[in-house]
């Protein structure tokens, strides 16, 4: 009942939109449930962690504020899409800005290369390095190209349900190279050292590596001219509470600290969740956005038979680890960039002990984050605000980074000081770490990964776990460890795929 200012009273009409339960805050759940509102039912988020974001997650400490994951935004009208489904406007909740360049790729010994998405400055930049690749160049953006359309425009929405729209799509992936590797396909058009790591790294975004991830995911240098990179104006957080705006404005429910122990299933179709408090909730359908490989080894009823047995996510390739340090500084490095991708001396042997010997090196490559570049108000007046990734193997390793974590960040910080953070630690006031460990235990990470299953041609598109479960009725995933797989672009689209498969909210009236 609700009761009037004026006493009279009026019988609040029941609510019969059918329920769904997301299981997951990260931005593949939010997007899901924004969806799902939008289609007519009344969504309720579960998310373990006491805040939203996933690997998206705010840390706010001594005045700084670290967006703990993602912070290059790319493929923005996906976002823009979600506002449009609730009759909104994005820039109204949060203005997103260009950055250029997109990233400053340096090398060990100190060079340079300005990566950015306009294709005169790059060609020039390409040329300062190795004018015999321009050439080379241009055709490998022109096969970018292609990918892009297919893979992420053609097929980056749509399920791969049955093997059948696999073996549809197989003669044109192959045509575009697909069997290759993306250093594979990087070499054939372009022979300098440098300029091959500058075109092949961005598997390593996705949670690949260059040397195994399929040629298919050469699409990302094309998808990041196309749409620009951007930053969120307050962090990538701002786009995460936007979120959380949207799904409250359409009556959903996101619950925090509520860790799902198991999707409950009756007669082969999924019924609602319980709650490692022994709570459970009802639901017509239910939206995983848990971790895939962890849906399918932890949260299934022993009794429910699936393809993705717990022996097949266990053999499964997990991607890699990410070691995150965030820290803040009491002075500016008014010369460090908004985004550096700081390399070390070895590539294809760094990889490979990441990715197949499994031993934490002695050197390593980085990513360094400085967001108050462009936003100084997410650190104290006169301070930098960072934070530095850097791959690592996964917990597969066997590494106790209980050890490990602060010698490590020593290591790390030393090659800053040496470089492009001079004096670093004297000027470091606040600091905080993420190891695969954390991965594990806060976001229940398979084997502690940073991006879910690796991105291989054969866990990708049909072969990976699919956006609707083949063996239980309403039962949907979503997020890094399904189709199309990991990054904010990727989730984003998994959540797309859920509006073509996801039956009609009236099927439940
Ligand atoms: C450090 C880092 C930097 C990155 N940088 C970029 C970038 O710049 N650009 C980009 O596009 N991508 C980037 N990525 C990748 C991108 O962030 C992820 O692929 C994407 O955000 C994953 O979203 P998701 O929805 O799949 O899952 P997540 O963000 O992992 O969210 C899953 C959520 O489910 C919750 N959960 C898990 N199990 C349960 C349970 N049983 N019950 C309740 N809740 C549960 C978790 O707590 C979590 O909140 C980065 C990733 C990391 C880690």
């Amino acid at each position: 009942m609700l009761t009037r200012p004026d006493t009279t009273v009026v019988a609040a009409r029941p609510d019969r939109r059918p329920t769904a339960i997301v299981i997951g805050g990260g931005f593949g759940g939010l997007a899901a449930a924004v969806r799902l509102g939008a289609r007519g039912y009344r969504v309720t988020v579960l998310e373990k962690l006491d805040a939203p974001g996933g690997r998206a997650y705010v840390f706010r400490q001594d005045g700084f504020t670290f967006d703990g994951g993602p912070t290059i935004i790319t493929a923005p009208f996906l976002f823009e899409e979600l506002w449009t489904l609730c009759g909104k406007r994005m820039s109204d909740d949060v203005l997103l800005e260009p950055v250029s360049p997109f990233y400053r790729i340096r090398f060990d010994d100190g060079a340079v290369f300005a990566y950015s998405g306009d294709p005169d400055d790059m060609r020039a930049e390409v040329a300062r390095f190795s004018p015999a690749d321009v050439p080379g160049y241009e055709r490998f953006m022109g096969l970018s190209e292609e990918l892009c359309r297919k893979a992420f425009e053609e097929l980056g929405d749509a399920p791969f349900s049955r093997f059948s729209d696999m073996v549809r799509v197989a003669p044109e992936l192959l045509r575009l190279q697909g069997l290759r590797s993306v250093y594979g396909i990087v070499s054939k058009y372009i022979k300098d050292p440098r300029l091959r790591i500058v075109f092949s790294f961005h598997p390593l975004l996705i949670g690949g590596s260059p040397f195994s991830a399929s040629a298919v995911y050469g699409l990302i240098p094309y998808l990041e001219r196309r749409w620009g990179v951007h930053f969120a104006r307050g962090g990538t957080g701002a786009l995460v509470d936007g979120l959380v705006k949207l799904i409250r404005g359409q009556g959903g429910t996101i619950v925090f600290d509520a860790d799902v122990a198991e999707i409950l299933v009756r007669d082969g179709a999924a019924t609602g969740v319980r709650l490692t408090t022994g709570e459970t909730v009802d639901a017509d359908i239910v939206v995983s956005n848990a971790d895939a490989a962890t849906t399918y080894h932890e949260l299934l009823p022993e009794t429910v038979s699936r393809k993705w047995s717990k022996q097949k996510v266990e053999k499964a390739r997990h991607s890699m680890g990410l070691f995150v340090w965030y820290f803040g500084t009491k002075r500016r490095y008014e010369d460090v960039g908004h985004h550096t991708i700081m390399l070390g001396p070895r590539y294809k042997q760094l990889l490979k002990d990441i990715f197949a010997r499994k031993r934490l090196a002695n050197d390593f490559s980085m990513y360094l984050h400085r967001p108050t570049k462009a936003d100084p108000s997410l650190a104290p007046q006169g301070c930098d605000a960072f934070y530095v990734l850097s791959p690592t193997p996964n917990l597969a390793s066997g590494i106790d980074w209980r050890r490990e974590a602060e010698p490590y960040r020593r290591t790390i910080e030393k090659r800053l000081s040496e470089t492009l953070l001079p004096g670093l630690d004297k000027e470091i006031i606040t600091s905080r770490m993420m190891t695969p460990l954390d991965f594990k235990t806060r976001l229940r990470a398979f084997q502690g990964s940073g991006f879910s299953l690796e991105p291989i041609l054969t866990q990708s598109a049909w072969f990976r776990p699919h956006n609707q479960s083949e063996n239980v009725k309403n039962l949907f995933l979503v997020g890094a460890g399904t189709h199309p797989g990991a990054g904010v672009p990727g989730v984003l689209s998994s959540a797309r795929i859920l509006d073509k498969i996801a039956p009609d909210a009236s099927c439940f009236v």
